[in-house]
């Protein structure tokens, strides 16, 4: 068992808000790689982009849970270990654009 996680009730069917980072998108800034959050849907960009929105996003709502876009790997802010997210992985909107 990958570590232990014990926010399975923060981690929901969700829709993604937007095909790439929302505030990046909104700005025209650049991202790395995109991370869903599974509470709400929140889609914010990870720890190697300039903007870091995903981590933001966990300090600004306390919502733990991310999943990644590719492989589908989720993470938990609070218990810092990864799971298994690839029997439940978010349906995808569609192509997601690359910007770096
Ligand atoms: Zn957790
Ligand atoms: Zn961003
Ligand atoms: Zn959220």
């Amino acid at each position: 068992m990958p570590g232990t996680c014990i926010h399975e009730d923060a981690i929901r069917d969700v829709t993604p808000s937007a095909r790439g980072c929302e505030e990046c998108l909104k700005t025209g800034s650049v991202w790395v790689h995109l991370r869903l959050c599974r509470t709400c849907g929140h889609v914010g960009c990870c720890d190697s982009s300039p903007n870091r929105h995903a981590t933001k996003h966990f300090h600004a709502t306390g919502h733990p849970v991310i999943e990644g876009y590719d492989p589908p790997e989720g993470w938990c802010y609070v218990d810092e270990v990864w799971l298994d997210l690839s029997d439940r992985a978010t349906p995808q909107l569609g192509p997601i654009p690359r910007y770096v």
